[in-house]
């Protein structure tokens, strides 16, 4: 069975693209199946591995309404070894499209139920809201939450509504749905505020935290550009080696799982 995690942080801007694209990088670069499944219609993560969201004939927006297949939506890129079900603009229409649909929860799912198995690792980029694309992805999540944290000033604001709606659904749509753990990224080493923030996190969210903290580095900001993901782009820069530690913290603590 794959593992499968949703990345998930109403705030935008904290690093979810970024952690879905390195560690998916990371784990492909292992030996692992990788899926990326693109549930931004902003498309960060399809064009951050060097697709053109415009150019993206078939995407997660046809999963969720159901006409396509995983399947056959999904690309493979084999420089990468990543396997992508992209996301184009269409998918902002689906939010109002599914709304008054059968199961509308449940379409991710169910769609990656048909699928599952072939894959080692689900990973589920989402936007930055607790709207109906998140609900999708939280229901179809199996294995858990990843939350990615920015190191800054009022990081932790938002995340009691996030740990609500994570309650919510595993009362009612995930009963297994769990924080995997928080990552927290774009640490600044110069600043105090970065080492409290962490503190902080720790202390609100005991043994939830991830060991490995991203640095704030400009190697991940620009790799999106070049199409890449860090592995590829700048295997030596800070940033990358953070994110193979944390892939590898990740693998290891689902292992036996
Ligand atoms: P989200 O998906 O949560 O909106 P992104 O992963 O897109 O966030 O990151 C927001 C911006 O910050 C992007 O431009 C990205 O390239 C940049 N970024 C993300 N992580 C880092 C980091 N550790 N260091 C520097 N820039 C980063
Ligand atoms: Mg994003």
């Amino acid at each position: 069975m794959s593992k499968i995690y949703a990345i998930v942080n109403q705030k935008g801007g904290v690093g979810k693209t970024t952690t879905v694209l390195s560690v998916a990088g990371y784990l492909a670069g292992s030996g692992r199946k990788v899926l990326i499944v693109d549930m931004d219609p902003q498309s960060n993560a399809t064009s951050g591995l060097g697709y053109d969201k415009n150019e993206i004939e078939k995407s997660t927006y046809d999963v969720l309404l159901e006409q396509a297949t995983a399947a056959e939506v999904a690309i493979y890129n084999p420089e990468f070894r990543l396997h992508l079900l992209p996301a184009n603009p269409s998918l902002s229409g689906a939010e109002v499209e599914l709304v008054s649909s059968i199961a509308r929860e449940y379409r991710l799912r169910t769609a990656l139920e048909s699928v599952n198995g072939q894959y080692d690792y689900i990973l589920i980029d989402c936007p930055p809201s607790l709207s109906l694309l998140t609900v999708n992805a939280l229901t179809a999540a199996r294995d858990g939450v990843l939350i990615p944290v920015q190191c800054e000033y009022l990081a932790l604001e938002g995340l009691g509504q996030l740990v609500q709606t994570i309650d919510l659904i595993r009362k009612h749509l995930n009963p297994g749905l769990q924080i995997r753990g928080l990552i927290m990224t774009m640490y600044d080493s110069r600043t105090n505020l970065s080492r409290q923030v962490v503190e902080e996190a720790r202390a609100h969210f005991p043994g939830k935290v991830f060991r490995a903290i991203v640095p704030r580095n400009v190697r991940l900001s620009e790799a999106p550009s070049f199409g890449q993901p860090i592995n590829i782009y700048a295997p030596t820069s800070p940033g990358a080696l953070a994110y193979k530690v944390l892939a590898a913290e990740l693998i290891k603590g689902d292992m036996g799982k």
